[in-house]
């Protein structure tokens, strides 16, 4: 059966894709790897039934379409546990910060102005970039030819000033600032509207979450979808000619249309075969925007008991391997549950370690953060990113030194009958599901006109 689109993916961006394309009237195939849909979304549950998410789960400022399609999908949200204060946890010192939008860490009066002209810099600086062609932005090959380290080195002066840009980097895009250009990162942050707003639980970021779990908005999407989608069905080949795509699962079996839409991130986008073989711009684009690194935890306690310390059990530090922790019990839940992430160089230390070492190592990191109540663990549950071979990587991908002058066109543009969706390819909130949802919706609307 030959369908008017095949859509390569069901994360956010291939369901939105799908649904966009059959309500404009195309048929639609979709093929998916894995045996379940939502991709860098999952659900989890802990041993009394209670429910997690494993990947992707907070909306805030800004979310319009996913706050849009949360309730056009007959699903709520609710906030993230925000009262008491935050613990930040810089060189060794221990001190708590307030829980609104526009606290400062406690810190020395020299740190404290440096980290502040360092943040309004670092402001300055991504106003400036274009989102569309970040490539033609000012000063773009500049701020492409060097590393977003490098700036953090030469613009802040105090240890305490860089660590905080260095663990911001890592919470927010689970890469190292050596790791992508000062160009990408100053994308990345206008993308999100800000680095404060990226990084803020009340007004930020991480406002809310989807009761019961945001891999419900892909579940009711395939639902509506029906047998459209295809589970169990990792595509190895896309095929092109004159008369139209041919795409082949791994298995052997052969899908026909007109056009193709892979919203798969870049790294695994190119490690498809393809025919003809893509024009060289776009697989060495490919081979420059890797993934970041990240293992998701939960440490789970009789009670949320840092409450009763005044805590709101979101901690910051420069010590890892867990530099950044959440409350994500949801109300009305009476044990608490305690979300840390190891990221960039510490997920990818800990993904060679055991899961009893990296539980281990969570608690060692929250101790000081919460005190030896931290101990008292009952369960524990993680996700390596890293290791799913249908990802690779998340929260999303980051742009190395010199990849968006040399190949950002090639991000987008289509290659004949093959175009390219995910939130890799989203102008606003890159990276997010927001950026996954409105990506697969133009690339749709795009096909449709
Ligand atoms: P994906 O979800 O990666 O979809 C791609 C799909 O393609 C997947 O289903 C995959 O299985 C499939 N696939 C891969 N290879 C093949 C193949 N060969 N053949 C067929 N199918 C294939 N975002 C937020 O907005 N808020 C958050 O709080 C947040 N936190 C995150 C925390 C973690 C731990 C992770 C992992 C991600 C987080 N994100 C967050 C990012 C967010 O989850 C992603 O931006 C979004 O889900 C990406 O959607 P996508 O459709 O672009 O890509």
């Amino acid at each position: 059966m030959r369908s008017d689109v095949i859509v390569v993916g069901a994360g956010l961006a291939g369901l939105a894709a799908a649904r966009a394309l059959v309500a404009g009237g195309a048929s639609v195939t979709i093929l998916e790897a894995r045996d379940r849909v939502g991709g860098r979304t999952e659900g989890g549950t802990l041993s009394d039934g209670q429910w997690i998410e494993l990947g992707g789960q907070w909306v805030g400022p800004g979310h319009d379409r996913m706050y849009e399609l949360i309730a056009e999908l007959g699903l709520e949200t609710v906030p993230t546990y925000n009262t008491g204060k935050t613990v930040i946890h810089l060189g060794g010192r221990r001190t708590l910060m307030g829980e609104l939008k526009g606290a400062v860490p406690r810190l020395d009066p020299f740190s404290l102005v440096d980290l502040g002209q360092g943040l309004a810099r670092f402001a300055a600086l991504s106003k400036r970039v274009n989102l569309d062609k970040p490539w033609e932005s000012p000063d773009a090959p500049l701020l492409d030819g060097q590393t977003f380290e490098t700036w953090i080195r030469r613009t802040l002066k105090t240890k305490n000033g860089r660590e905080y840009f260095r663990v911001a980097c890592e919470a927010v895009m689970s890469a190292e600032p050596g790791d992508m250009s000062l160009l990408h990162a100053a994308f990345y942050s206008k993308s999100g509207i800000d680095l404060e707003t990226l990084m803020a639980v009340d007004q930020g970021a991480q406002q809310d979450r989807v009761l019961g779990g945001s891999v419900q908005v892909s579940e009711r999407m395939a639902e509506a979808l029906g047998d459209r989608v295809v589970l169990g069905a990792p595509v190895r080949r896309i095929a092109q000619s004159d008369s139209g795509i041919t795409v082949t699962t791994r298995d052997g079996r052969d899908f026909d249309a007109d056009r193709v839409i892979v919203t798969l991130p870049p790294a695994l986008a190119g490690r498809l075969e393809y025919e003809p073989a893509l024009p060289s711009w776009r697989d060495q684009l490919t081979q420059r925007v890797p993934a970041g690194s990240v293992i998701k935890q939960y440490l789970v306690y009789e009670t949320p008991f840092w409450r009763e310390d005044g805590l709101n059990g979101q901690a910051g530090s420069d010590r890892g391997p867990v530099k950044v922790t959440f409350d994500n019990s949801p109300p009305g839940y009476e044990r608490g549950i305690l979300l840390g992430f190891m990221e960039g160089a510490d997920g990818r230390e800990y993904a060679r370690r055991t899961p009893e070492e990296r539980r281990q190592a969570f608690i060692d990191s929250v101790v000081p953060y919460f005190g030896e109540r931290a101990r008292d663990v009952v369960e524990y549950h993680e996700r390596d990113w890293m290791a799913e071979e249908f990802s690779r990587g998340c929260y999303g991908a980051h742009f190395t030194p010199g990849t968006w002058t040399s190949y950002g066109p090639a991000l987008r543009d289509p290659i004949g009958r093959i175009h390219w969706a995910g939130t890799e390819c989203a102008p606003v909130f890159n990276g997010y599901m927001e950026g996954a949802v409105r990506s697969g919706e133009s690339t749709a609307a795009a096909l449709l006109a």
